[in-house]
């Protein structure tokens, strides 16, 4: 029986208002972005979890929006880092979610990302609300592992 996470995935990736929503959300963050140029030198540290040290977490709507672009998981994954990392790039950079978006590991940017990642992960988290969608905020990997076909059963 699929999880309540992945039923409210699924039932919001059908709604084309939620894409149009997310859409929206994604567009104000690369302005913001694009204002305050942030350095990044496609160092890959970033999206390997792991040797990072830190995690990345999902909304429901972000995962809806996601699953529409990217409907499975990639094969050959080694279960660590992002699965859709390639050679130190993102293999779905225009369907990355909000974090991977708004995340820098340039240190004079940390202030001002903390800053807007709380300003709109609150933006996402009301947009759940207004869209009557069952608000779920879950690490990037196992949200993958419940709302991605794979034909991996080691994953
Ligand atoms: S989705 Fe892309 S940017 Fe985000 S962690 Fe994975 S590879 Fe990195």
């Amino acid at each position: 029986m699929s999880s309540d996470l992945k039923q409210s995935v699924e039932a919001a990736a059908e709604r084309p208002e939620v894409h149009a929503a997310v859409a929206d959300l994604y567009t104000a963050v690369q302005r913001e972005i694009d204002a305050r140029k942030p350095l990044c030198v496609i160092s890959g540290k970033c999206c390997r979890f792991e040797d990072y040290g830190h995690r990345l977490f999902v909304t429901t709507l972000e995962l809806a929006a996601f699953i529409g672009a990217v409907p499975s998981m990639p094969t050959g994954w080694d279960g660590t880092g992002c699965p859709f990392q390639k050679n130190k790039l993102c293999s779905v950079h225009q369907a990355r979610p909000f974090g991977c978006r708004m995340f820098f590991c340039d240190p004079t940017s940390t202030e001002w990302q903390n800053q807007r990642y709380e300003r709109f992960h609150a933006d996402l988290k009301r947009l759940h609300e207004s869209l009557g969608v069952s608000y779920f905020y879950v690490e990037w990997r196992t949200a993958l592992r419940e709302c991605l076909s794979t034909n991996q059963d080691n994953l």
